[in-house]
């Protein structure tokens, strides 16, 4: 779930990682072109989000190099310029997808998770033991038998099964459910784990007070 992000400017860059973090990726933050191929050799990334317009050098000939090197992980672009031929040089300069600013949040991780689904990084099926999601058709069972969640629930389940390991707080959990939305809906993340805890058993999440939620242990087998 790791993506490298190279954006040189502060305030966009900073606005781009929280997007992105929000949408469930780790986001590493490179500020300019050197070091970025030490990484990606380094290191593997699910998708790099890359602007063209760097202080030390041209995003272009950055991705131009990486492909010339043999290295296939997915690049979006953002480019300041729209003109119809430089998208299509820079999709035949090896992009994956390109956004010309200024950049949709929603857009832009929109079209990152499409990347990754188009690299095959999206997992066939998520498991918890006896539990088994479907991200692709959205389809939950519990030992084999569907389980019908309400959308957010649906969602829900997926953060938590997406990355077991770890402790949520409220308030991410409710940004990653409604967005900026979330004065509305305070306790909604605690409704949505009750009935999921009613479909799955009391034990599938551990509160941790004053700290928030993590994964507990699945149901036994009947
Ligand atoms: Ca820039």
């Amino acid at each position: 779930m790791e993506l490298l992000l190279v954006e040189d400017d502060t305030a966009f860059g900073g606005a781009l990682r929280d997007g992105l973090v929000l949408d469930g990726h780790r986001v590493q933050w490179q500020r300019g072109a050197a070091g970025v191929a030490a990484l990606l050799a380094a290191a593997r990334f699910d998708a790099v989000v890359l602007d063209l317009g760097l202080p030390d050098g041209d995003g272009r000939a950055l991705l131009q190099a990486l492909r010339a090197g043999g290295d296939t992980t997915p690049v979006v672009v953002l480019s300041g310029r729209g003109q119809t031929a430089d998208r299509v040089s820079l999709l035949d300069d090896g992009a994956d997808d390109y956004l010309v600013k200024p950049v949709d949040l929603a857009e832009l991780t929109a079209r990152v998770r499409a990347v990754r689904r188009r690299a095959g990084l999206v997992p066939e099926m998520l498991r918890h033991g006896t539990i088994a999601l479907d991200p692709r058709r959205r389809r939950v069972t519990l030992q084999g038998r569907e389980v019908v969640l309400r959308e957010r629930e649906f969602s829900l389940l997926a953060i938590f099964l997406h990355e077991p390991l770890r402790l949520f707080t409220r308030a991410e959990l409710e940004s990653r459910l409604y967005g900026a939305e979330t004065a509305a809906v305070s306790n909604a993340v605690e409704v949505h784990l009750h009935f999921l805890r009613r479909k799955f058993g009391r034990e599938l999440f551990v509160t941790v007070r004053g700290a928030g939620y993590r994964l507990g242990p699945p149901p036994a087998a009947a």
